[in-house]
């Protein structure tokens, strides 16, 4: 594992959030809540440079935690890339990292902060959360086409490319159609939705840490968990034979997954996923990581 994770360009952590730490987001959001704290994002940089990853995307936070950390990430070699904060519709998923919205101008308003507070790009929440609990659940999700469309053409306009956390697969092919420029997490694709990614390019971020980490601890059941996360590898491997660009994320600081070893779990997963494979698999990702750094910052 170590001997073929290094040869992924630079190692590229696509999707992390320094605000949370893997264990419990309620001390972790606690933690940082008057102001970010230091020593942690310190401590957290330093781990991953020693593990020789030179990039972090990460996917926002409401306390300034990701901003100070892409203040102090040069002195530790590191490219760190923020959204600030992440946007939800008010009444769907995205609470945990982000501000909501209920109107277009509202929305119009925290891209404008976003801008202001100096985003490399703009996170925004299209669909839901699985439920770990049951097998197929998405909760929270549902947002209508329309919206999707107006909020990721809002942000192009803007200069901000668009990471877009979704999952299912109707709810997934909306948001390919709407334009968004990376897709977060996407379990429960189709083959149609697999096939509309590759038709429009868009990098996917398959995240499957949070799931697989999560066996054998009890929280929820592991069949549930192992059902979501094998899935998610198959369609990893058939999104990889066809051609759609995949890129590594762990979605550091979720449940179970630290920083750092979250995602060399991450990487591992995906190796497993293209089955004898690898090697193609290692230049997939190494493409996708490129593209991800190059899209990801404003021009
Ligand atoms: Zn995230």
């Amino acid at each position: 594992m170590q001997t073929l994770s290094q040869k992924l360009w630079n190692t590229a952590e696509c999707h992390a959030h320094m605000v949370l730490d893997g264990v419990d987001f309620r001390v972790a959001l606690a933690r940082h809540e008057s102001a970010p704290e230091e020593n942690f994002i310190r401590r957290t940089l330093a781990a991953y440079r020693d593990a020789g990853i030179t990039y972090v995307r990460d996917g926002g936070d409401t306390s300034g935690t990701s901003v100070r950390a892409r203040e102090l990430a040069p002195e530790y070699g590191i490219e760190y890339r923020t959204p600030i904060f992440a946007i939800h519709k008010n009444g769907f998923y995205g609470k945990i990292v982000g501000k909501g919205f209920d109107t277009l101008s509202e929305y119009r308003a925290l891209i404008e902060e976003v801008k202001k507070a100096g985003g490399d790009f703009v996170k925004v929440m299209l669909g839901g959360i699985l439920d770990f609990a049951v097998y197929p659940q998405i909760n929270g999700g549902g947002l209508s086409a329309e919206w999707m469309r107006e909020m990721v053409h809002i942000a192009h306009e803007e200069g901000f490319a668009v990471m877009a956390h979704v999952n299912g697969a109707e709810a997934i092919l909306a948001a390919l159609e709407a334009g968004i420029d990376s897709l977060e997490h996407g379990f429960l694709q189709s083959e149609e939705s697999l096939q509309l990614l590759k038709e429009t390019g868009v990098v996917w971020v398959p995240t499957i840490s949070p799931l697989m980490s999560q066996v054998g601890d009890g929280r929820s059941p592991d069949d549930v968990l192992r059902k979501y996360g094998e899935e998610q590898m198959e369609l990893v491997h058939r999104a990889m034979k066809l051609g759609v660009k995949l890129a590594p994320g762990s979605d550091a600081g979720a449940y179970r997954v630290p920083h750092v070893t979250g995602y060399q779990d991450e990487l591992r997963w995906m190796l497993a996923a293209a089955g004898d494979e690898k090697e193609q698999m290692i230049g997939v990702l190494d493409r996708g990581a490129r593209e991800i750094a190059a899209r990801f910052q404003r021009d």
